[in-house]
């Protein structure tokens, strides 16, 4: 459609989730007639988000050291383990202010359709970290849909036979949506209304 630099921003922005060719476009020449300083401001967090952030060695949260923020809180208590798919959940968890215990980011969940199975996700690393006997509960927070129901299904039944007590969020979060757009008043009280499964 245009030529070189615009055309190539355009192609760029295009790629990115969520963002169609009317929205790549509309983008594209805002970044046109921006100031100079608010796009290398916008060009040099590109740049750093990419540089620095890494995920966490222990939870796979994201992270700008070996661990994340989280893992590294000495007043958190380690007998508690939240199982979530996306850093995004655990922002959404935190947000609630109920939990204080640790995070495991699975990095998906269970998507036969895509090709995502167990071995795709971080659940050895998961089963590793319940081997050292510390964890008491293990609170499966992935998203109410079919993929995260099939993803919890399946760790609980990888987990009890550990001992360790397994739990799933109350209902009352919106059935096929994501953790990540409940308000913090729903998923508090799914948290403190969790179930053993
Ligand atoms: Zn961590």
């Amino acid at each position: 459609m245009y030529e070189g630099a615009i055309q190539d921003l355009i192609d760029e922005l295009g790629r990115l989730p969520g963002v169609g060719p009317k929205s790549a476009q509309r983008i594209a020449f805002h970044v046109l007639s921006a100031d100079p300083a608010d796009v290398n401001r916008l060009a040099g967090a590109l740049r750093k988000v990419k540089e620095l952030v890494r995920f966490c060695t222990t939870c796979y949260n994201v992270a700008e050291s070996e661990q994340c923020r989280i893992c590294r809180d000495p007043r958190r208590t380690n007998e508690v383990l939240c199982v979530v798919e996306e850093p995004k959940d655990v922002v959404a968890i935190e947000r609630t202010g109920e939990f204080r215990g640790r995070y495991h980011v699975l990095g998906g969940a269970i998507n036969p359709l895509e090709g995502i199975g167990p071995d795709n996700l971080r659940i050895r690393e998961l089963l590793i970290r319940l081997g050292d006997g510390t964890v008491r509960e293990l609170i499966l927070a992935t998203d109410p849909n079919t993929e995260g129901e099939a993803t919890a299904t399946y760790l609980a039944l990888m987990v009890k036979p550990m001992g360790i007590s397994v739990t799933r969020l109350a209902s009352g979060l919106p059935v096929g949506g994501d953790l990540e757009y409940a308000d913090e008043i729903t998923l508090g009280r799914a948290f403190e209304g969790r179930r053993a499964v």
